[in-house]
């Protein structure tokens, strides 16, 4: 679904240049479920934020599809982002004064061909906690609100940076459960930074970086049975 060549991004910051990503080649597979690994300053988040069109190479071709992103200007990178990529991250970013179904809601009033906030909702576990309000919810399950709300417009990828940063290491390992479950039951091609190595089982392939590249990639061919998630 991806390929990027050769990509690189260089930040200049006043006299100082940071070499986030030097020359990363890599695909990505229709379907997959991918863990990006690696220590902080690695460019981890440079790297996704590529591939979701938040940000542009200094060099190199990104791919989506046969769709060259690198070419494109901000009019379609915003049709791109707002058409094909769902986003989770760190820190939930609810509205506090709307419940769990009016937080999704709000995202599958204006997709293309959404599905129902309820159905979202229910594909994360959260079926009776629809008209509950971020304050009402623990953090693993306000993440599960933001889970649905990303995928409630059916995007094809789901770019999840740091998405258990915040939470303790079995509410996180719940989440990435999640993620896996959206990624089987929906088929969304899926890529999730985290510092989780625990959950590397769970994924198709791992990605390893550090200083701007890609040092290892493990295809995990024992894959490991998805877990029966109970709520
Ligand atoms: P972490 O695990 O801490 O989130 P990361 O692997 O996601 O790290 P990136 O955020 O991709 O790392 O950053 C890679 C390098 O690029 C770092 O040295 C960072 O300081 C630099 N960098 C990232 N974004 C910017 C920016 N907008 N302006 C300047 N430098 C940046
Ligand atoms: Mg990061």
């Amino acid at each position: 679904i991806f390929q990027m060549r050769d990509v690189s991004k260089t930040y200049q910051m006043g006299e100082v240049k940071v070499q986030a990503l030097k020359s990363v080649t890599l695909d990505l597979y229709e379907g997959e479920f991918v863990v990006l690994l690696g220590p902080s300053g690695s460019g981890k988040s440079t790297l996704l934020n590529i591939l979701g069109g938040l940000d542009i190479p200094s060099g190199g071709q990104v791919k989506f599809r046969d769709w060259d992103l690198t070419k494109a200007d901000d009019r379609a990178l915003t049709h791109y982002r707002r058409e094909y990529v769902g986003f989770v991250f760190q820190f939930y970013n609810l509205i506090p004064s709307l419940t769990a179904l009016e937080n999704v809601a709000l995202v599958t009033e204006i997709a293309t061909r959404p599905m129902r906030p309820r159905e979202a909702l229910g594909l994360v576990g959260l079926d009776e906690r629809l008209n509950h309000f971020p304050a009402q919810l623990s953090g693993g399950e306000q993440q599960r609100v933001a889970i649905a709300r990303a995928i409630a417009k059916r995007p094809q990828v789901l770019l999840c940076d740091e998405p258990t940063g915040a939470l303790d290491f079995q509410t996180g390992k719940l989440v990435l459960e999640v993620l896996e479950k959206v990624n089987r039951d929906l088929g969304t091609t899926t890529a999730v930074i985290t510092h989780n190595a625990g959950i590397a089982a769970m994924a198709d392939r791992v990605i390893t970086m550090r200083s701007g590249e890609i040092i290892k990639i493990q295809r995990n061919e024992t894959k490991k049975a998805p877990a029966q998630l109970e709520w």
